[in-house]
């Protein structure tokens, strides 16, 4: 599969004609084998709920609120018909009428809308001692169980241009709250590569959260309001293309904007699909030593809706790596905010992905929430974003 398709916060769901083919790829319907928990299920009870059908439940919550936003029912639907643009309203709807994850609905509302105060509030209680303490309470258990550790620093500060010589083009990075706030590293190996192919670098002054965990959450006019400042950021901007390192932010900005607020960034990419069709494949230096068996990780985003699938291979082969296929794709099971509500639907995924690369000394893949997700998982082999490899292979990293 290699094809992006548009998606849409508006599902016709009308069109179903209860084929099946949105579950066949459905990572909780492989998991649980229900139907229930698969994407024709939900579109059929997003449906009956979305026509006042039938009233808000605890098993109608489970239901919507399992939905990883994966899109392998969008990618694979012969309708056309967005399951997940379905998912989405039916969650708006439910933050409306259902008192159910208010205090997670609160606080993503919060943190999203304000990531720096969230940061240093997360930074203190780390620099306190006090995350252990809290750690039976969401998120905290979350963060301990990932064993994620903020790092002293985050990305963004201010507006930044990274200049070279004689630029050949121009890009943006769209950084993304994961790469700002726990793995600005990648956002330096991001800025070291594209200074070394010659592009000019730009971080604009104003880029706020994609919008995704808000929306996800069932807050649509949350995310508009975040939407509509990226757009301010982003859209007076002379850039060949607007990157991200999450295929999550570049889904959400390039795709879903559109449906939210009536434009998106169209230019937005993921960084392998950039390379390519920028014919800057030349560019990519071997890396200095293989690390033993790797294995290279689609995330969803990309896979569905950015339809990069043959670029991080191309990329990979470019970078010297033999890397093997694990024998079984999809989901690792962090997205829709299911990792937060559902983590024992979050992490039976994970481990399913996790078997998947027995004998693996080293992940690859093209996003870094995955990064987060399947660390808590594969203990201390090394799982690496696709721009820290193309960084190593250019060599010397700018500080
Ligand atoms: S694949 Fe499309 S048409 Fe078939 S059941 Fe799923 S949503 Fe309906
Ligand atoms: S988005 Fe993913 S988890 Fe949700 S219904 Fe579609 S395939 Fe299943």
């Amino acid at each position: 599969m290699n094809r992006a398709l548009p998606a849409s916060l508006s599902s016709d769901l009308n069109n179903c004609v209860k084929c099946g083919n949105c579950k066949a790829l459905c990572p909780t319907h492989i998991e649980f084998a229900n139907e229930g928990m698969s994407a024709r299920g939900r579109a059929e009870l997003a449906e009956r709920f979305l026509s006042d059908d039938i009233d808000p439940s605890d098993l109608l919550d489970d239901r919507i609120y399992t939905c990883l936003l994966c899109g392998y029912c969008d990618a694979n639907c012969p309708r056309g018909i967005s399951v997940t643009g379905a998912v989405y309203e039916a969650r708006r709807r439910l933050a409306l009428k259902w008192k159910k994850h208010r205090l997670y609905r609160a606080a993503i509302k919060y943190a999203f809308s304000n990531p720096v105060l969230a940061y240093k509030a997360i930074q203190f209680l780390e620099q306190a001692g006090l995350l252990t303490a809290l750690g039976s309470i969401k998120p905290f258990s979350t963060m301990r169980e990932l064993k994620l550790k903020l790092p002293d620093d985050r990305l963004r500060k201010d507006v930044s241009v990274f200049k070279v010589p004689e630029p050949r083009g121009r890009v943006a990075l769209f950084v993304g709250c994961t790469v700002d706030f726990l793995y600005p590293s990648m956002g330096g190996s991001f800025i070291h590569a594209l200074n070394a192919m010659d592009f000019e670098v730009v971080l604009p002054k104003g880029e706020v959260c994609c919008g995704a965990p808000l929306l996800s959450m069932g807050l649509r006019d949350e995310a508009a309001f975040l939407a509509r400042k990226n757009i301010n950021a982003f859209k007076q901007l002379k850039v060949d293309a607007v990157i991200s390192l999450c295929p999550t932010c570049a889904h959400f900005i390039r795709d879903i904007y559109p449906g939210l607020i009536g434009e998106g960034i169209m230019n937005a990419a993921d960084i392998s699909k950039f390379i390519c069709d920028s014919s800057l494949i030349g560019a990519i230096k071997p890396v200095p030593k293989n690390s033993g068996r790797v294995f290279y990780h689609d995330p969803c985003h990309t896979v569905n809706y950015l339809g990069s699938v043959e670029e991080p291979r191309k990329v990979l082969r470019a970078l010297g790596v033999n890397f093997e296929e694990p024998a079984e794709g999809g989901c690792c099971g962090l997205g829709g905010v299911v990792r937060l509500l559902h983590d024992d639907v979050s992490g039976a995924i994970r481990e399913k992905r996790v078997a998947a690369f027995e004998g693996a000394d080293m992940i690859v893949t093209s996003c870094p929430n995955c990064v987060l997700q399947l660390s808590g998982s594969f203990k201390e082999r090394p799982i690496k974003h696709i721009i820290e490899l193309i960084a190593a292979g250019i060599g010397k990293e700018r500080n």
